[in-house]
């Protein structure tokens, strides 16, 4: 049974709030594992915490204090996928399958110390691996580790993607990510209902649209997939349905723009260069990465808040400091509105075509490695968004 065991394949699932945000869905959860092991693989399954749990911890615990300390806020945090990760491991077990949670901790995740968007820096998946041999199907806590000093680490908001993609890395495992939608889609169907699912994406591309506000995926998960050659599987729980596949040898040609986002509560921050590093090591003390930096007789940056209306504290001390530093005259406030693909920085006369279809609202344009983004006032967002999508997506596969 052990040697049946270590000869079957690994996959790597997460499954993220929405998928776990109640008992039916748990048990949905549990079922498609349980699936997935009866089809002879061996399974690991990161959990994020059920439904707007991390929101919820996030307002609670600045309702208890105003500056709430961050070694504590962390600890505070990872109790939210500790709750799911043992729901999990129970329906999983009632499925008739062995099951044992871990949390990042237990797993070997261990990552730097920088509390509240740690980085990993070693993955050591001993005691999975043991668990994986014994034939147990595995559910890890998504979104934690540990520091060298043993302090418990959270990895950054949607951070339980990185930990999926950390552990496939690890252990040599597919990486499946299931989530309420279907795969990744040239834009929020919910804005643009032309929207159509890319079956078929590079990493590249796939980080530039999470930076540029697009949900499915965590920028840093697929920073650190592109990092590793870690192909990602975008699907959605409980249906057999489509999918996104995400890797190294994706046709990165085509199409010529592959998606339109938009991240909301972005900031552009600009300065004379004298004053650039003041601005840096600001963003740097709050652990804030910027969406882009642009240097040059003006130094700017691009931020934006992780999850556009959920309590960030780093982010508005950040703009707080910033708005002190550099007068409140530095900073440019506004949605951030984008196109990306291979075509920017490629195609004649892209950036003129922007400029005219967005000529009618007033904003600061930036092209940064495969995206054309600009920055409007948040009331134009959605039409912009839906013009830019019928022209370059669909006016492109019509052409
Ligand atoms: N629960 C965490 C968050 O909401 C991590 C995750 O969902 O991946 O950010
Ligand atoms: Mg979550």
């Amino acid at each position: 049974m052990a040697e049946m065991a270590a000869a079957a394949a690994t996959v790597v699932q997460k499954y993220g709030g929405s998928s776990v945000a109640d008992v039916a869905k748990i048990h949905t959860v549990a079922e498609q594992i349980a699936a997935t092991r009866r089809a002879g693989k061996r399974v690991v399954a990161v959990v994020s915490a059920m439904g707007k749990t991390t929101d919820q911890l996030m307002k609670l615990a600045h309702e208890v204090s105003a500056a709430p300390d961050r070694r504590e806020l962390d600890m505070l945090l990872t109790a939210g996928e500790r709750i799911a990760m043992a729901l999990v491991a129970m329906a999983v077990r009632d499925q008739g399958f062995p099951a044992t949670s871990l949390t990042g901790s237990q797993c070997g995740i261990l990552t730097n110390d920088a509390p509240g968007g740690a980085r990993i820096v070693e993955v050591r998946p001993f005691r999975v691996q043991d668990a994986l041999d014994q034939g147990q199907v595995v559910i890890v806590a998504g979104f934690q580790g540990t520091s060298w000093r043993r302090e418990v680490t959270t990895l950054g908001r949607g951070g339980s993607d990185t930990t999926a993609v950390a552990l496939a890395a690890a252990l040599g495992a597919d990486c499946e990510i299931y989530s309420d939608v279907d795969g990744i889609y040239s834009a929020d169907p919910r804005t643009v209902p032309d929207a159509r699912r890319l079956d078929h994406l590079s990493h590249d591309e796939t980080l530039a649209l999470a930076r540029a506000g697009a949900k499915v995926l965590a920028a840093d998960a697929v920073a650190y997939a592109r990092l590793h050659g870690i192909a990602l599987y975008a699907r959605k729980t409980g249906t057999a349905a489509g999918e996104s596949v995400v890797r190294v040898d994706a046709p990165s040609l085509r199409p010529w723009v592959v998606g339109v986002a938009q991240r909301p509560s972005a900031v552009l921050v600009q300065v004379p260069a004298a004053q650039a590093a003041q601005v840096q090591s600001i963003v740097a003390a709050f652990g804030l990465v910027p969406v882009t930096e642009l240097a040059g007789a003006t130094y700017g940056v691009l931020l934006a808040r992780d999850v556009a209306d959920a309590v960030d504290p780093a982010f508005d001390q950040a703009l707080a400091q910033l708005t002190a530093a550099v007068g409140p005259q530095g900073l440019q406030r506004g949605t951030l509105v984008s196109i990306v693909g291979p075509a920017v920085g490629r195609e004649p006369g892209l950036s003129q075509q922007f400029a005219q279809l967005l000529g009618h609202w007033t904003g600061t344009w930036l092209a940064h490695g495969l995206t054309l983004s600009a920055l409007l006032a948040p009331e134009h967002a959605d039409a912009a968004v839906r013009l830019l999508h019928r022209h370059f997506v669909v006016g492109e596969v019509a052409a």
